[in-house]
């Protein structure tokens, strides 16, 4: 185990890639633009393209590399399933034990990704903030490292806007899906880091979105009991990160808006069909979120980070 952990260390120092995460493809929607009317561009990063299917990948590492370092014997998290499946990739590259607590709920497809690489899962007939608890118990129970959406994978994924940044396109906002806020603040991070500030739009499911409702009303969150939209990445009552999500979309000038589960489902068949590219229904949210933009600046360049894969959700 000693000596997988440390070749683990040198090659991801060494290469800044453990599998490939990262550098993910930035594209051109113009069947969007033409069918939407559009005025301005809409690009996509194609975070999809990850190794186990996610930008979850982005953040696993930087887990997986504070873990090494502190000699954990292994990992736990608490997952709507992505970042279990990602996490468990990761950990059993670095030869470390990982526990993931998800709800019963969760896509089989993810759950196998996760089991296939040698996880334990924990299942909480429950939501996924309740997991989050039991996450936190497991971690001081098993001296494991406690992952998820905490500072460390937040480093990871501000590469996502760092990327961005770089691609030379000068975006003027981008669209992300928000589930704990986690990807959406980091991506806003990123671009910060090269003096960039586009506008932050996040999209939450309806019965799902309490940062819409605090952003419209200009109120403080007030968490939701029992969250409920058919993307389950953003099945989150409590965000984690949701009070730095309403911070930085109110300092970028950007906005939140809330879709329901048809116009998901829709936007989901409508990428596929248009422009050939499937993805999980968190990710679609951005597409459905594009003609519920308030103030939309159709001179704009606008980027949506496509989160997952359609590959693994069960129908
Ligand atoms: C995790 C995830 C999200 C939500 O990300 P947060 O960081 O929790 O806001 C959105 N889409 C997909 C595909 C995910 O896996």
């Amino acid at each position: 185990m000693y000596r997988q952990s440390l070749e683990y260390r040198q090659w991801s120092t060494a290469n800044k890639s453990v599998m490939g995460e990262g550098s993910t493809p930035l594209i051109r929607l113009l069947q969007l633009e033409k069918k939407l009317e559009w005025a301005g561009e809409i690009w996509a990063k194609c975070e999809f393209q990850n190794p186990t299917g996610s930008f979850k990948d982005r953040g696993s590492v930087s887990e997986i590399q504070i873990a090494l370092s502190h000699n954990k014997q292994g990992v736990v998290c608490a997952s709507t399933g992505n970042m279990a499946a990602s996490l468990s990739a990761y950990a059993a590259r670095a030869g470390l034990k990982c526990y993931v607590v998800v709800p019963t709920i969760t896509p089989e497809t993810k759950l196998r990704q996760a089991t296939i690489a040698g996880a334990e899962l924990v299942k909480i007939n429950g939501n996924y903030d309740e997991c989050v608890g039991e996450a936190i118990a497991l971690a001081a129970k098993k001296n494991l490292l406690l992952c998820g959406d905490y500072e460390v994978r937040r480093e990871g994924q501000r590469s996502i806007g760092i990327e961005l940044a770089c691609s030379g396109i000068n975006f003027s906002a981008f669209i992300c899906p928000i589930g704990n806020g986690t990807v959406g603040c980091a991506t806003a991070e990123g671009f910060a880091k090269k003096n960039q500030r586009p506008q932050f739009i996040g999209v939450q499911g309806f019965g799902a979105d309490p940062l819409t409702a605090a952003w419209k009303n200009n109120k403080p969150i007030c968490a939701i009991r029992k969250p409920k939209t058919i993307a389950s990445a953003m099945n989150v009552g409590c965000p984690l990160d949701g009070k730095l999500t309403l911070d930085l979309v109110r300092a970028s000038d950007g906005a939140l808006v809330s879709v329901t589960d048809k116009e998901i489902t829709a936007a989901q068949q409508f990428l596929a069909r248009i422009e050939g590219i499937f993805v999980e229904s968190a990710a679609a949210a951005t597409v459905a979120a594009l003609p519920k933009i308030p103030q939309p600046n159709q001179c704009a360049k606008i980027v949506l980070i496509l989160t997952g894969s359609g590959l693994k959700e069960n129908v």
